[in-house]
């Protein structure tokens, strides 16, 4: 019998502790697998019933293999994903110098296990065992050590890279270190990075937080966005969303950060998709948005929120000078339906009576309704009212949760949002592929913005026909897709793949002849302003040139 004793966990070398061949070899010698997952998990039951911690010492994935021969068939490259694999014990310990400075003839210990793909390529076997220990098998080592799960997570990626690398802001560099470990496309992590290492080609200063799961190759979140969203975040921090987008997928949530642009729309300036039921999302995307741009932190005044946001609390930590609100319309829809679940009777006074509530003018006007409630809704609905949503009144009643100056309508802009990523997902998508969705998005509603007829007719109304032809014909070399653009400390830069031109910080003037000769707006200015989300109709474009305006003598 093997010494197991707790007294022995100092894994001190015992000579002599080599057992005879025995079942235990037998038993795996030659044993079969179709597929690294078997292995994995007949290996973790055999390791928990013997005590033994195995490690991974050297593999080659079969995705790196170069094929004199026919190669394997893909399906079987993904179920095998190893051509030979040496397992070791812990204990192992056998460099070089170890064994030249050891008293005994192996210092580490010597168990270890080989798998081998078999010549006709299609499953494993393990081709050599050595399965005697020459140290005692301690159980409280192995209950520390051991992890369910670890071989099969860590043949797509090294869990102790995830694990490090985990809840951090990662860069393309990163990115491509990842994928060079990446062996399989387990749980879609090699799609993900793949989609990543095209973001930073074509936007290098994109920011991305990766949150793997604990010791396994699984993303559970992605906050993302790009460089220019942090413009838009920039430029008008002054009012953000933040809301769930409904019904994507049974695996995982999208959540949507958005501004209001010049032009009064919802863009977004930050996304984070993750794993469905993640806690606490409110606080890990606003602070990484802080992190990403830490501008935003104090300038923030209001945050309305989705009605199924939680932990408003953290709110007032990361922005503490943003009051929170919650969308009214969703506030309403979901007392409505309460209402129905907790027993209300068909009452066409219910629906107005609500929205009397919601939109009370004025605190009396507010008590008033909440008052009537008690009449015609079940005491278990008025009950659940008190509770939930009185304490919170001056978050969604419109006496305390005006929205703006600006007079944008929270609500509508939410659901507007909510309509862009249904027509802009595909049906149910991977992660992955709902961030190429979104991020091609992006694109597109720029393009989308940009109504160039109907921009031009408000031009034609306030200026003379001939300048008014000049602003058309700039608004049709507005959009173009090699212009580069970079915020400097005087404005903004863009690069048409020739020349260079300077802008400046409110983009009505610009460096171009152009803009110069006629000081009417060029190309430049309009793709910089469908860029940084500024309105393409301005009158504050003409100050300069009050000639080409009409009524102008
Ligand atoms: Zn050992
Ligand atoms: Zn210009």
């Amino acid at each position: 019998m093997r010494a197991g004793g707790l007294s022995l966990c100092s894994g001190e070398p015992l000579p002599g502790a080599q057992a005879p061949r025995g079942m235990e070899e037998d038993e795996l010698q030659e044993k079969e697998f179709f597929s690294w997952e078997e292995f994995s998990a007949f290996f973790d039951a055999w390791c928990e019933r013997r005590k033994v911690l195995f490690f991974v010492k050297n593999s080659v994935p079969l995705s790196k293999c170069k094929w004199a021969t026919a190669p394997p068939r893909p399906d079987v490259v993904e179920a095998l994903k190893y051509s030979s694999v040496r397992l070791v014990c812990k204990d192992f310990r056998g460099s070089n110098w170890a064994r030249a400075w050891s008293p005994y003839p192996c210092c580490g210990c010597c168990a270890s296990i080989v798998l081998k793909m078999s010549p006709k390529k299609d499953r494993l076997i393990v081709t050599e065992c050595q399965l005697a220990h020459n140290h005692a098998l301690c159980p409280i080592e192995f209950a520390y050590y051991f992890k369910k799960g670890y071989l099969m997570a860590n043949s797509c990626l090294p869990v102790r890279t995830t694990n490090k690398i985990s809840k951090q802001f990662v860069g393309g560099p990163d990115v491509r270190r990842l994928l060079s470990y990446c062996k399989s496309r387990d749980h879609g992590v090699l799609d993900v990075l793949t989609v990543l290492d095209r973001l930073f080609a074509s936007d290098p200063n994109a920011k991305v937080k990766l949150v793997f799961m604990e010791d396994k190759v699984i993303v559970q979140t992605i906050f993302f966005l790009s460089s220019r969203m942090m413009v838009l975040s920039r430029r008008f921090p002054l009012m953000l969303f933040f809301d769930r987008m409904v019904g994507l997928n049974e695996e995982f949530d999208l959540y949507s950060v958005l501004c209001v642009d010049g032009a009064g729309r919802g863009r977004e300036v930050a996304y984070c998709l993750t794993q469905r039921e993640t806690p606490d999302l409110l606080r890990f995307t606003l602070a990484s948005l802080v992190q990403s741009v830490p501008e935003v932190k104090l300038q923030v005044r209001c945050i309305t929120l989705g009605v199924e946001i939680a932990h408003l609390e953290a709110v007032k930590e990361l922005l503490p000078n943003a009051r929170v609100q919650i969308c009214r319309s969703q506030v309403l829809e979901t007392l409505f339906s309460k209402a129905q679940e907790l027993g209300a009777a068909e009452d066409e006074r219910i629906w107005p009576l609500l929205c009397r509530l919601a939109a009370a003018k004025s605190p009396a006007a507010y008590q008033q309704a909440a008052q009537e409630m008690k009449a015609i809704l079940p005491q278990r609905f008025v009950r659940y009212f008190q509770r939930h949503w009185q304490p919170r009144s001056e978050m969604w009643v419109q006496f305390w949760a005006f929205e703006t100056a600006r007079n944008v309508n929270a609500c509508e802009l939410l659901k507007q949002h909510q309509r862009r990523l249904l027509a802009a997902l595909s049906p149910s998508p991977t992660v992955a592929q709902c961030m190429l969705d979104l991020l091609a998005m992006q694109v597109g509603s720029e393009a989308h913005e940009l109504d160039e007829g109907e921009l031009a007719t408000h031009y034609r109304a306030i200026c003379k026909p001939e300048p008014a032809g000049l602003i058309e014909e700039e608004l049709g070399f507005a959009r173009h897709g090699r212009y580069r653009f970079q915020e400097t400390a005087e404005g903004y830069l863009l690069h048409d793949g020739l020349s260079e031109f300077a802008m400046d910080q409110a983009l009505t003037r610009c460096s171009c002849s152009i803009y110069s000769s006629s000081l009417l707006p060029c190309r430049h200015l309009f793709a910089t302003r469908l860029r940084t989300g500024l309105a393409l109709f301005d009158p504050g474009l003409l100050h300069r040139n009050q000639a080409a305006l009409l009524g102008a003598c």
